[in-house]
């Protein structure tokens, strides 16, 4: 039998003498740090005055001064000044965004910023907004409003939806210049300090990318979920963070110090030396446990009896993939390309996209890669599209209904993969597909690609295709697909949702979107007998797959393969490691039975007092 090897539990809870709050804890560490608040990233917070501050961080609830500021500035409005704090803030963000360009190692982001380098050193650009001072007597904030607003009019007027993309662009670059001009400062991040619990109302997962880690202990989120996609990448990222907590209600000053608990899904306020300390404890014991867990990094993924299974992983581009590798995982289960182009200029660059997917499977070299369609819609806003404005946009166009709706997009993807495909074996799957008619529209436009590539003497590979089952109508239609497909990755994430009508990112539903019950257990099990009947592999590509407490049922499900966040792939590997396969079965034939979720839950736990 394998040394049992469990992280500090929670017998050791702490008393607290403190005030605390609770959330919803990600990425299982403790992180001491000094309270920072973090304005709304997309308005303006602080005056011009705050230029000459420490930092735009000081209060929880920040004053909107910026039309204050914006009226100051036309009451003293002399051209040479407004010229003059113009120039100075073209200056710093240019400065800034040389200084991103030279650091990034991403070439979407690269692009990105070249971009909008191009845009602030363009003569005529400046000549504009120095013209508008001068004659129209604006202030510079007024002057760049205009003249961007003209120039964004004029490109989304030209009714294509590449160059409206564009004009967003635009207006936003237009409200980061806007920005500096009032903070004096080029990044909303400047001035953050070394040990920061960064507390927000929300990010999303673009903003979530700009932060600059190295100097974040932590994150707390009023906002969010386990499973929300801010969630993911934090837990991507190791970062501790506790989600839909309501830090408000404890009006917590800038600079207070916090500890933050993401094992026991609690914030501490200002602990007294003896909590610190305990908790400091606390920390070094999880850090043993951490390096005690390396020594799985070689070892199979396996019951203590040998039986295995594929631990595959969730990434977010080509650079995740030498961790992977690190840990001794089996490959890529799910590449979100949707994230891997957060930040990028434009969706149809399709030479882009073809030297990344082949730089994976160089990196790769052999081993399973995986990679989704775009998954566009509900919270993954990217910087290239223009916001919707659906009333329900987790049931909305999103996912592949979005690809088909807009082929503009999907094509250079479907075209980039299968050129890729011919470097290394690739897996093509695709999100939120219900029925088979959409099946047909999408292997009909793969279709389209391949015969495309032919004609242009264009090489192609072949691609394994599946779809991620992420609702109860893709479960219940999926006999119909199952003859087509070469492989199924189950979405719990989304099919929790789904089943249970319950928003995923809603943090007042946590008991409506359990991680765990009884009817998305039994869809999941349709789908694997189903699809073992004719001999196709399931994976699961959900958060439910990193969660240990849930690998030996799962196993025992009969679940082929594990897709996991990679900083959970290690505690994975453990909990599997710590029985055996006939003891999954057995916990997977009760918990099948089970009619409420404490029967769930009971069962599972079984597992845990045995190896105990
Ligand atoms: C899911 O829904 O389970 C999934 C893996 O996709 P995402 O979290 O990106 O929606
Ligand atoms: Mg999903």
């Amino acid at each position: 039998m394998t040394d049992a090897l469990f992280p500090p539990s929670s017998a050791q809870t702490l008393t607290p003498s403190a005030n605390i709050l609770y959330g919803c804890g990600i990425s299982g560490g403790i992180a001491f740090g000094q309270a920072i608040f973090l304005p709304s990233i997309s308005s303006s917070t602080s005056s011009a005055s705050a230029a000459a501050s420490d930092s735009s961080y000081a209060t929880p609830h920040s004053p909107d001064t910026a039309l204050h500021a914006t009226s100051q500035a036309e009451n003293q409005n002399t051209t040479p000044d407004q010229q003059q704090a113009f120039t100075q803030a073209l200056l710093l963000l240019t400065d800034l965004l040389r200084q991103q360009l030279a650091q990034s190692d991403n070439a979407t982001h690269a692009e990105l910023i070249e971009a909008e380098l191009l845009l602030l050193e363009d003569e005529e650009f400046i000549q504009a907004v120095m013209q508008s001072i001068a004659q129209l007597h604006l202030s510079a904030d007024r002057a760049i409003e205009r003249v961007i607003r003209q120039h964004a009019d004029e490109l989304a007027a030209l009714g294509d939806n590449y160059l409206a993309a564009r004009a967003e662009d635009l207006i936003s670059l237009g409200e980061r210049l806007k920005r500096v001009l009032q903070d004096g400062i080029a990044s909303p991040f400047a001035n953050l300090p070394k040990d920061c619990i960064l507390l927000a109302d929300s990010l999303t997962p673009a903003e979530f990318s700009a932060l600059p880690l190295e100097n974040i202990q932590a994150l707390v989120l009023r906002r969010g979920t386990l499973t929300c996609h801010t969630a993911i990448l934090a837990r991507s990222a190791n970062l501790p963070a506790l989600l839909g907590c309501d830090f408000n209600q404890a009006n917590i000053s800038p600079h207070t110090p916090l500890v933050l608990d993401a094992t026991e899904q609690c914030l501490y306020i200002n602990p007294d030396a003896v909590l610190a300390d305990n908790l400091k404890q606390k920390q070094q014991q999880l850090a043993h446990y951490q390096q005690a867990l390396t020594r799985f990094c070689d070892q199979p993924f396996a019951t203590q009896d040998g039986q295995r299974a594929q631990l595959l992983g969730n990434i977010a581009s080509g650079a995740d993939i030498s961790t992977l590798q690190q840990l001794g995982m089996d490959g890529v289960g799910l590449l979100r390309t949707e994230l891997m182009l957060l930040n990028a200029p434009t969706l149809d660059d399709e030479e882009l996209q073809y030297r990344l997917y082949c730089d994976c499977l160089r990196q790769l070299n052999g081993q399973t890669f995986t990679v989704r369609t775009l998954d566009i819609g509900a919270d993954k806003v990217l910087a290239c599209l223009p916001t919707t404005d659906e009333v329900n946009p987790a049931l909305g166009v999103r996912g592949i209904r979005y690809s088909l709706a807009h082929p503009a997009t999907l094509i250079p993807q479907l075209r980039a993969l299968l050129r890729a495909a011919n470097q290394g074996p690739l897996r093509l799957m695709v999100p939120m597909l219900n029925q088979p008619e959409e099946w047909q529209a999408f292997t009909a436009l793969l279709q389209q690609c391949r015969d495309d590539l032919t004609e242009s003497e264009q090489g192609y590979g072949p691609l394994s295709l599946g779809i991620v089952i992420e609702t109860p109508a893709a479960a219940l239609n999926l006999a119909a697909m199952l003859p087509q497909l070469d492989f199924i990755s189950i979405g719990t994430n989304d099919l929790t949702q789904h089943t249970m009508a319950a928003d995923r990112s809603n943090t007042s539903l946590s008991q409506q979107y359990p991680s765990l019950c009884p009817p998305v257990l039994l869809l999941i099990k349709h789908c694997i007998t189903l699809a073992h009947q004719q001999g196709i592999p399931v994976s699961l590509c959900g958060e439910l797959a990193s969660n240990p407490v849930a690998v030996p049922l799962l196993f025992g499900m009969g679940l082929d393969e594990f897709s996991v966040c990679p900083s959970q792939a290690l505690a994975v590997k453990v909990a599997l490691a710590n029985v055996s396969a006939k003891q999954c079965s057995e916990i997977a034939a009760n918990a099948l039975k089970a009619r409420y979720i404490s029967e769930l839950e009971a069962c599972i736990s079984t597992i845990n007092s045995q190896t105990d």
